[in-house]
C-alpha cells in the first residue's frame, strides 16, 4: 500500500527534486537535488530554509533565502555576525521574524560549535546522536529536525508533516491526531531505509496536499482516489 501510494504520486508529478536551493532569486529544483548529496553552503541553506519554512508558505521563504544570500558570504559565520534585529529585517517575508532571527542565530551558532562552521561534517556521527542536538536547539521540533537531517545530511529519516497525517488518515492508514513518532516509525518499517525515496515520498506528498487533498478535498481528479477511504465514504 505505502509504495503503491507512493507510485501513483510518482507516476502523476514526478520527481519533486527537494530540497530546493536558491539562485539569483528563484527556488531551483535541480535532479542532483533529489540525491541528497550536498555542498556545505546548500546544506547550510537547507538548515536556514527548514527553519524559515515553519508556518508560511515556501514563496515566501524563498525571497527570505535570496536576501540573506545576498549579503556575502552566506554562512554560519557571517549569520552570527548580525543581530536579531538584522537578521529580522532580512528575513521579514518569512513571517514570525523575530523569533525565526533568534532560531536562525542559534542554528548558526551550533553549526560553528558542534560542526566546525561545516554543517556536512555532522555525517559522520550517528544519526540519534544529530538528531538529539538539533531537537535540543530553541524553536527547532521533530519536522524541522528530520527535514534538515533527511534533505541537509542525507540521513535516511521520515519527515512526518500536517500533509501527511492528513493524507494517510483519509486513506485509512493512521489516525490524524496520532503523534508524530508513531507516524515516522509506520513509514520507517514500511519502506527501505532510503535518503533519497524518504524525500521524494515527503515532497510528492506535500504537492498532493497542496493541489488536492485541502482541507475540502478535490477527490475528483486525486491520483490517490482509487485507495481512499475518505473519498469512497463521502462518494
Ligand atoms: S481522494 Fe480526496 S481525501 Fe483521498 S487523498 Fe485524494 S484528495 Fe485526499
Amino acid at each position: 500500500m505505502v509504495l503503491k501510494v507512493y507510485d501513483s504520486l510518482h507516476e502523476v508529478f514526478g520527481y519533486q527534486n527537494w530540497w530546493p536551493i536558491v539562485e539569483n532569486d528563484m527556488a531551483i529544483y535541480h535532479p542532483d537535488y533529489r540525491s541528497c548529496k550536498r555542498t556545505s553552503q546548500h546544506a547550510f541553506e537547507i538548515g536556514v530554509g527548514a527553519i524559515l519554512t515553519q508556518n508560511t508558505a515556501w514563496k515566501n521563504v524563498v525571497t527570505a533565502i535570496a536576501n540573506l544570500k545576498n549579503q556575502k558570504n552566506f554562512s554560519a559565520d557571517k549569520l552570527i555576525q548580525l543581530s536579531e534585529a538584522e537578521i529580522a529585517d532580512l528575513i521579514r517575508s518569512s513571517g514570525y521574524f523575530n523569533q525565526k532571527a533568534r532560531k536562525l542565530k542559534g542554528f548558526a551558532s551550533f553549526v560553528l560549535i558542534e560542526a566546525g562552521g561545516d554543517l556536512l561534517k555532522l555525517r559522520k556521527k550517528k544519526l540519534g546522536e544529530v538528531r538529539s542536538l538539533l531537537l535540543g536547539l530553541w524553536g527547532i521540533g521533530p519536522e524541522t529536525a528530520d527535514s534538515i537531517m533527511l534533505y541537509a545530511l542525507g540521513f535516511p529519516i521520515f519527515v512526518v508533516d500536517a500533509y501527511t497525517r492528513r493524507i494517510f488518515s483519509r486513506l485509512g492508514v493512521v489516525k490524524e491526531t496520532v503523534g508524530y513518532q508513531e507516524v515516522q516509525d509506520f513509514f520507517h518499517s514500511a519502506l527501505k531505509s532510503n535518503p533519497e525515496l524518504f524525500g521524494e515520498y515527503h515532497a510528492l506528498l506535500v504537492r498532493l496536499g497542496k493541489d488536492f487533498c485541502h482541507p475540502k478535498p478535490l477527490c475528483s481528479d486525486c491520483p490517490l482516489r482509487k485507495f481512499c477511504t475518505y473519498t469512497n465514504a463521502i462518494l
